[in-house]
This record gives structure tokens, sequence and C-alpha cells, in this order.
């Protein structure tokens, strides 16, 4: 490997620094600091009401939020002064808590228009054939792929819908509010290993509180949101110190 290629892979492809925002007036974000690398999986764990969901609409570009100090860099970008669109051409990916239901647009539409405006035209077989093979490895029936975006789909259903975005989308960035919530264990396994196949090359950010997916997802580092700031950071045992003594633990200091 060159020494350029190397460089490239050492830097940093998300730079979060004393991130301050909130909703409404209500402060939630106190100075959050967080920084992902290509090939990166992080986990971002915290009671409920720390505000996970609140970095993930601040990250996505949501209107309601306002951000009041900090900054947020994507691959060197400000990204807080691009549009939500903008965001996404540069690589990032969004899943959120509740996906939304999207009437009269089948969910492979969605994904060929997606792909397009992100990637470029391609080949419609191929496109299409690679698409029936990714929902194939998500266990994701292909009667899906015709159906309205979410419409109907189950709890299960719209997690998986959301990772085979993310295996045929393929972002530089994925963020994954808690996607693992509301499946079976055998979803939940086949949710992970969608999400393993994806990390080779991109960061990952996955939001949860719940420790059952991470013993698949194996993250490279843990962190603990308390009140609108990372409290604690750390690798897999993180979580397993988590998993049996609670947030309280960290809360108390007693690490
Ligand atoms: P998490 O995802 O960690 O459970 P959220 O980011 O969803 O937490 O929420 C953080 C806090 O912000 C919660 O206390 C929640 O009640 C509050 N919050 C969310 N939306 C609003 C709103 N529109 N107005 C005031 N507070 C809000
Ligand atoms: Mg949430």
């Amino acid at each position: 490997m060159n020494s350029k290629v190397q460089t490239s892979l050492a830097k940093d492809l998300l730079v979060i620094k004393n991130l301050q925002a909130g909703i409404d007036g209500k402060q939630i974000l106190k100075g959050l600091d967080l920084a992902l690398r290509p090939g990166q999986v992080h986990a971002l764990m915290g009671p409920n009401g720390s505000g996970k969901s609140t970095l993930s609409n601040v990250l996505a570009g949501h209107p309601h939020y306002s951000v009041s100090a900090g900054s947020v860099l994507f691959d060197g970008k400000d990204l807080l002064k691009l549009s939500p669109d903008e965001r996404a051409r540069l690589g990032l990916f969004l899943a959120f808590q509740y996906p939304v239901e999207v009437p009269g647009v089948s969910l492979f539409n969605f994904l060929k228009t997606a792909d397009t405006s992100l990637h470029g035209s391609s080949d419609f077989k191929e496109f299409s054939q690679s698409v029936k093979e990714a929902a194939a490895r998500l266990k994701f029936d292909q009667s899906f792929l015709s159906r309205p975006i979410n419409e109907g789909f189950s709890g299960g259903e719209k997690k998986k819908a959301e990772v085979l975005q993310l295996s045929v989308l393929r972002p530089r960035l994925a963020v994954l509010d808690e996607t693992d919530s509301g499946l079976d264990i055998d979803s939940l396994k086949t949710v992970a290993e969608g999400i393993n196949q994806f990390r080779a090359d991109s960061a990952v950010l996955v939001i949860t509180h719940y420790f059952r997916i991470l013993k698949y997802i194996k993250p490279d580092f843990v962190h603990v949101l308390i009140d609108g700031r990372i409290a604690a950071s750390g690798g897999q045992e993180l979580a397993t110190r988590l998993e049996e003594h609670g947030y309280e633990w960290v809360k108390h200091g007693k690490l």
C-alpha cells in the first residue's frame, strides 16, 4: 500500500466537536465530541432521552433542530451548512428510529432513484439483479420490492428495508438509529450480518440502547451518551460492563 492511500485511510470521515443542539428551545446535546474513520464501527449507547436520536436528526439536517454551538465535519466539509440532499450525495446515510411510509413509491423504485442520484445511471438489469441478491442475503422476500416503502411493513420488515438500502446504496457513513429494535432474534442476526458485510470500507454509527446486537456486530468503539454528552468511551468490554451494571454506574462516575 502506498503512503498516499494509507494517509487517506487514516483520515477521519466524521468529526463532531462540542456539538450543542436542541429543539423547541430545549437544549439536548450539550457539547458532544465524536470522530469516526472509514472501516470503523462505533456504537452510541445511552438511556432514553439522552439525545441519541437528536444527534441523528441533527446529522440528517432535520429542520426542527437548531445547532447553537460546535462543528461537524464530514470528509473535511462543514456538514451543518449543507442541505439534507447534499449530505446524502456526500455519502451520509441515516436510518431513522421511526422509518416513514411513502405511499405510491415502491421500495425498488426508491432504491433505483436514490442509486442513480448518488452513483449515476447504471444498467437496469444489473442493478435489479444486485437488489434481488441483497434482498435474498437479508432473507427479505422479493415481494417487498414492489410494495410502497414501509406501508404495512412490520417493525422488523421496516428495519430490514433500511439495511437493504444500506447494502444497495453503499454510503460512506451509515448512522443507524435503533435499527435493532423490534427485531426477533433471527432477524436481528440477519440485520447484523448485513451491517457486517457493509462495514469493510465504510463507517457505521450504531445507535442503540440494547446490548444484544453488539454481540453480533462487535463494534470497534462504544460510547455512552448521558444528558447530551459522551460520558464514557471504550471498546466492546464497556458494553459488557454496562450490561452488568447499567447506565447508573456511568452516571455516578464509578468507572
Ligand atoms: P434518545 O433518542 O436518546 O432516547 P432523543 O434525542 O429522542 O433521546 O430525546 C432527547 C430529549 O429531547 C428527550 O428528553 C425528549 O423528550 C426531548 N425532546 C424531543 N423532542 C422534543 C420537542 N419537540 N420539544 C421538547 N423536547 C423534546
Ligand atoms: Mg431515540
